[in-house]
C-alpha cells in the first residue's frame, strides 16, 4: 500500500472545499488544525510481572458546537497523524448530523490480540486516569472505534466514576446496556449506513432488491453491515473480507450464518461454500452494484481506484477513499457516499445515549431507531440539495454544510 498520512489527506480534503466556499483565511486556518491534543504514556503491569510502557493519544479537534466527541482506537499501527484525521472527520460527522457535540478522537498503540483480558482492563484504565481532567460528560466522551468493544468502554466508565466518586455513564457511550448503554447502539453505525444507501438508491431510482454487494471488514460494523444489507434492503453480499483473507460466492452469502463461523473460527476464511479471494485487490474489484469498505483508511487510492467495478461506494470506514481516487472514481461516474455522512449513525446513537444517560429515562428500541432514521434521512437531503445546487460530489456537499455549521459556531463565538 502506498504511504499515506490521513491527516494531510484530511486537511486536503478542507482546503479543497474552503476555497469553494471562499472561507476566510483566519477561519479556515483554524479549522485546519485541532484545538487540543494529548500524548501520554501509560506504565501497564503485565500478567508476566514485567511492566510495558504503552503510548496513548487523544485529539479534541473542535469543540465550536459541543463537547468533544469520538471513539477510541486501539492499532498498533496507530499514529498522532491518524487520530487527529479521524477526529477531524469526527467534527465534520457531529456537524453534517447536526448534533450538538465537537469532534474528538483517541487511540492507543498495541495490539489487543496480544494482549489478555487483565491487560486490557489495566490498559484501559491507565489511560483513564492519564486523562481523566480532559474528559466528562460536558468535555470529551469516548467510545468505541477499531478493536474496542463495550467491554472496554465499562470498564473506563468505571474508572472514571470511582475517581470522581459519583455516577457520570455520560462520560462515556457504547456502554453495555445494563450499565447505561443505549439500545440500538451495537448496529446503529451499520444502520445508518443502510439508510443512507436507501436514500441514495432512491434518488437513483435504483431497486436495491436483489443487487450485490461486496463488503471489506467484519468487525463490529462489517458485520451489521451485511446483515442489515441483506434485511433491510434485499442485497445479496456475494464477497466478504477481513484481515485473514477473502471469501466469494456468487450466490450470496449468508450473513446470519457467518457471523456465526466467524464467532467460532475468528475468521470469515474457509466459510462452506465459498472460494478464496484476495482481502485487499481482489475484494475492491469486485464485479458488484455496491462496494462496502467497512474496516481501515486508505483502501482505495490513487493505484487502484481504476480497479473498482461498484457504481456505489458506501463508506463505512473512516477515509477508506484519498482524493486522488476520489477524483478517478467520479471521473468513471462511480457514486461515492462519504463516510462522515455515511457511518454518522454510531455518534448518532452514542448522542442519544447521552441524552439518556442525563435524564436518566431510556428509550425503547423502536424509539432509538425511529430518532435516528429521523436524522439520517434529515442529514442526507440536506447533503443531496447542496450536492445538487453546487453541483459538487456528495462528499464535498457533506463538506460543505460541516464547515458552514462549525464556522458559523465558530464566528459566533467570537473565536474567529
Ligand atoms: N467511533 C465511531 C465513529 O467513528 C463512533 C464515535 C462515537 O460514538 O462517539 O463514528
Amino acid at each position: 500500500m502506498a504511504s499515506h498520512n490521513p491527516f494531510t489527506m484530511a486537511q486536503s480534503q478542507l482546503d479543497e472545499v474552503a476555497k469553494l466556499l471562499e472561507l476566510d483565511e483566519v477561519t479556515h486556518e483554524f479549522l485546519r488544525w485541532p484545538q487540543r491534543e494529548f500524548t501520554v504514556r501509560l506504565p501497564v503491569k503485565m500478567d508476566n510481572g514485567t511492566t510495558k510502557i504503552f503510548t496513548g493519544f487523544r485529539v479534541q479537534y473542535n469543540r465550536a458546537l459541543g463537547p468533544t466527541k469520538g471513539g477510541l482506537r486501539w492499532h498498533p499501527d496507530e499514529t498522532i497523524d491518524t487520530v487527529r484525521a479521524l477526529s477531524a472527520w469526527m467534527t465534520w460527522k457531529t456537524a453534517v448530523l447536526d448534533l450538538p457535540l465537537g469532534g474528538g478522537k483517541g487511540g492507543i498503540i498495541c495490539d489487543p490480540k496480544q494482549l489478555s483480558e487483565a491487560e486490557k482492563e489495566r490498559l484501559a484504565r491507565a489511560y483513564v486516569r492519564a486523562l481523566r481532567h480532559a474528559f466528562g460528560p460536558e468535555i470529551d466522551i469516548p467510545a468505541p472505534d477499531v478493536f474496542t468493544s463495550p467491554k472496554i468502554m465499562a470498564w473506563m466508565m468505571d474508572e472514571y466514576e470511582t475517581l470522581e466518586g459519583k455516577h457520570q455513564p455520560g462520560v462515556i457511550t457504547g456502554k453495555p446496556l445494563p450499565i447505561g448503554g443505549s439500545k440500538g447502539r451495537m448496529d446503529a453505525t451499520a444502520r445508518g449506513g443502510m439508510i443512507i444507501l436507501r436514500e441514495a438508491a432512491k434518488k437513483l431510482n435504483l431497486d436495491l432488491k436483489g443487487k450485490t454487494m461486496a463488503l471489506q471488514g467484519f468487525g463490529n460494523v462489517g458485520r451489521f453491515g451485511g446483515l442489515l444489507a441483506e434485511q433491510l434492503l434485499g442485497i445479496k453480499v456475494v464477497a466478504v473480507a477481513d484481515e485473514n483473507g477473502g471469501i466469494y460466492n456468487g450466490d450470496g452469502i449468508s450473513m446470519q450464518e457467518l457471523a456465526q463461523h466467524v464467532d467460532k473460527t475468528g475468521s470469515v476464511i474457509n466459510f462452506a461454500n465459498t472460494t478464496k479471494i484476495n482481502n485487499y485487490s481482489d475484494i475492491i474489484s469486485q464485479d458488484v452494484d455496491v462496494f462496502c469498505p467497512a474496516a481501515l483508511e486508505n483502501v482505495i487510492n490513487q493505484q487502484n481506484a481504476d480497479t473498482v467495478k461498484a457504481n456505489i461506494i458506501l463508506e463505512l470506514a473512516n477515509g477508506p477513499t484519498t482524493p486522488e481516487a476520489d477524483a478517478i472514481l467520479a471521473a468513471n461516474n462511480q457514486l461515492v457516499l462519504p463516510d462522515f455522512l455515511v457511518n454518522a449513525g454510531g455518534v448518532t446513537v452514542s448522542y442519544f445515549e447521552q441524552v439518556q444517560n442525563n435524564t436518566n429515562f431510556y428509550w425503547s428500541q423502536e424509539e432509538v431507531n425511529q430518532k435516528l432514521e429521523e436524522k439520517m434521512t434529515f442529514a442526507f437531503e440536506g447533503v443531496y440539495k447542496i450536492a445538487q445546487e453546487h453541483k459538487v460530489s456528495m462528499r464535498k456537499a457533506a463538506y460543505i454544510v460541516s464547515i458552514m455549521r462549525v464556522a458559523e459556531a465558530s464566528h459566533l463565538r467570537g473565536w474567529v
